[in-house]
């Protein structure tokens, strides 16, 4: 895991590579997943690469007050909203987190299970 946004998701941020995106401020980036898991299933990112939550200090406050308000109006914007959806980080190994850059899942169109497997 490293700090300097060299993940997939940061050459997204910097048009390296294409994606959807769907919703951008300043400060972060809203895309569709490559392989979406519900039929809305937006990853919303800070365009400043944190690894995760866990890594995230009292510094990141407002930035990730930003992502999960953004998660809120990219389901808006989804249509989602008014039907109920989920938002989730993984974290780490156990947490089936692969790409190492801080992103929220934006997932909904269908109900959601619980306890997630
Ligand atoms: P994680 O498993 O880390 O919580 O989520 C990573 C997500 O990124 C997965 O849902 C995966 O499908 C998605 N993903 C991986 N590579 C790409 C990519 O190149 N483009 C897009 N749009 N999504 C990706």
């Amino acid at each position: 895991m490293t700090q300097d946004g060299d993940t997939i998701f940061g050459k997204i941020v910097r048009r390296e590579i294409p994606a959807t995106i769907v919703y951008e401020t300043d400060t972060v980036l809203a895309f569709r997943d490559i392989s979406p898991a519900a039929p809305s299933h937006v990853l919303v990112i800070p365009k400043r690469p944190i690894v995760s939550v866990a890594h995230a200090t009292k510094d990141d406050a407002q930035l990730i007050g930003e992502l999960m308000l953004a998660a809120a109006e990219v389901a808006r914007q989804e249509g989602i909203a008014e039907g109920g959806y989920r938002i989730v980080t993984n974290i780490g190994q156990h947490g089936g987190q692969t790409v190492f850059h801080l992103h929220l899942h934006v997932l909904g169109g269908r109900p959601m299970e619980w306890p997630p497997g």
